[in-house]
């Protein structure tokens, strides 16, 4: 099964797309990866669903990504005698540490830290950004504000403090069990929400060690702040626009979107864009023009994936919202702007062997017209290297880890082969040929441009490259 496109689709599974029929027609009409949220759902929920996209991963031959999403410490606002209270523009609101349910003069919010860092003056947003209050005087347990944005305010509703960097790990304590628990069921990535600075990634890196990539979800204004490390340090991150045009004001977000894009395309680290890709599909069969337009956008500048959140979790039409991502990026590829517009980004290749073969094949595989470079990895960093260079043709990747097989599924035009190492040239070349031929990238006669490193069997640097003609 073979897709005829380069970025990839990233679905979430909820409410309305548990069912195990229901995740493998998500699978059919073109998810390559599936989102855990681990805001919502039990324990009980998400093994069933690991289960099922295991078992149609099994049934299709095809290494399948999934992707745990943890919560992070999202703040949110205790609850209220009434369940809700309208704030009134110009008027004054408490949030303290009182553990009492809240009325209109004040409200419990049970995270001390915040209370350790809010200062006069510091924006403090409620229910994503709906309603917006000031700081007028804090102290160690209580903030004095004053009401900019009046509305109705709920319980349990989301609090975003966008202005200072607060003193907490992103790993809470269901973070950490959540944590445990994805691990021991196998996930491919780990996504960290609410990141802030380098050590947040560092102490999550440690705790994983290496059984999953990590992704950093960029989500907080303190994150753009230190983008280049945090790039360096995750192995892919998520544009998390939800949050992140909470924080920052909506304009703001097409500019950060292209900045996080391009630093990732440099490091050479996949980059999901995500949240409201075709929100409006949450309630209609079919998406907006604004929001083709955005899909196509992230596909424009080279993003690795594209996710649906809502769409497909709590939505009314999953399997149409996946269709029509599909149609939208394979359409964008075709067009006669698409290569002129993401090679107008083109990173150096670095001093290494891997990146001078990387560079290379995309290269020679332009050149001769090659049907595919067949790229064999362990780790997957090969792969990495060569989707980097965003080369013409399909990058087909060879490899004896399932682990990197899945996790490769997120990667820029991969189409990963989960298969025995090879142990000499003339199996690496055979074996190229059949896989290519087999999942339907090349034809007897056409040419394949292969890269491996010698001695075979040994994890190690990419150091040689093949052409080769599949026979006639
Ligand atoms: P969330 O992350 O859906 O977990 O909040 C994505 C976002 O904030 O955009
Ligand atoms: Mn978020």
């Amino acid at each position: 099964m073979r897709r005829i496109r380069n970025a990839k689709v990233l679905a979430t599974l909820g409410p309305a797309s548990r069912e195990p029929e229901t995740i493998r027609s998500l699978f059919q009409a073109g998810a390559d990866v599936f989102r855990l949220n681990f805001s919502h759902g039990s324990h009980e929920d998400h093994r069933n669903t690991h289960a099922a996209i295991r078992a149609i991963e099994e049934d299709y031959g095809r290494p399948v990504g999934i992707l745990q999403d943890l919560q992070g410490p999202k703040l949110r606002i205790g609850k209220f005698k009434d369940g809700s209270v309208r704030l009134e523009r110009g008027q004054a609101f408490r949030l303290d540490l009182d553990e009492s349910e809240g009325d209109d003069k004040r409200a419990p919010l049970p995270h001390p830290e915040v209370f350790e860092v809010l200062e006069p003056g510091a924006p403090v947003l409620l229910d994503d950004g709906k309603l917006r209050i000031k700081v007028k005087d804090a102290g160690k347990d209580y903030a004095d504000c004053e009401v900019v944005t009046g509305g109705v305010l709920s319980d349990r509703k989301g609090v975003n403090v966008p202005g200072v960097v607060m003193p907490i790990s992103p790993l809470t304590k269901k973070d950490r069990e959540d944590l445990r628990f994805g691990l021991d069921l196998g996930v491919d990535w780990v996504a960290l929400s609410f990141v802030q600075r380098p050590e947040d990634v560092a102490e999550a890196r440690k705790l994983i060690a290496g059984r999953a990539g990590v992704m950093v979800k960029v989500e907080k204004p303190a994150a753009l702040q230190c983008l280049d490390q945090l790039v360096e340090l995750a192995d892919a991150v998520m544009i998390a626009r939800g949050d992140l045009g909470v924080e920052v004001a909506p304009e703001e977000v097409p500019g950060h979107q292209k900045n996080i894009i391009r630093a990732c395309r440099l490091a050479g680290k996949p980059v999901v864009v995500a949240t409201q890709m075709l929100d409006s599909m949450v309630q209609s069969p079919a998406p907006t023009r604004a929001e083709a337009s955005d899909v196509a956008t992230a596909v424009y500048d080279g993003a690795d994936a594209v996710m649906l959140s809502a769409e497909t979790a709590a939505g009314h039409y999953p399997c149409e919202a996946v269709a029509f991502m599909n149609r939208i990026i394979a359409r964008t590829e075709r067009d006669a702007f698409y290569r002129p517009i993401v090679e107008a980004l083109h990173p150096q290749p670095e001093a290494t062997a891997p990146d001078a073969i990387s560079a290379a094949a995309s290269q020679v595989a332009s050149t001769i017209a090659a049907a595919a470079i067949v790229s064999y990895t362990t780790s997957g960093s090969t792969a990495l290297r060569a989707a980097r260079e965003r080369p013409t043709v399909p990058i087909l990747v060879l490899t004896s880890k399932r682990g990197t097989a899945r996790r490769l599924a997120l990667l820029w035009g991969a189409h990963t082969v989960h298969t025995a190492d090879v142990r000499d040239f003339q199996e690496m070349v055979v074996k190229a040929c059949r896989v290519a031929v087999d999942e339907g990238f090349a034809s007897p006669g056409e040419k394949l441009v292969i890269t491996a490193g010698v001695p075979f069997g040994t994890p190690g640097a990419t150091n040689v490259l093949r052409i080769a003609w599949v026979d006639k």
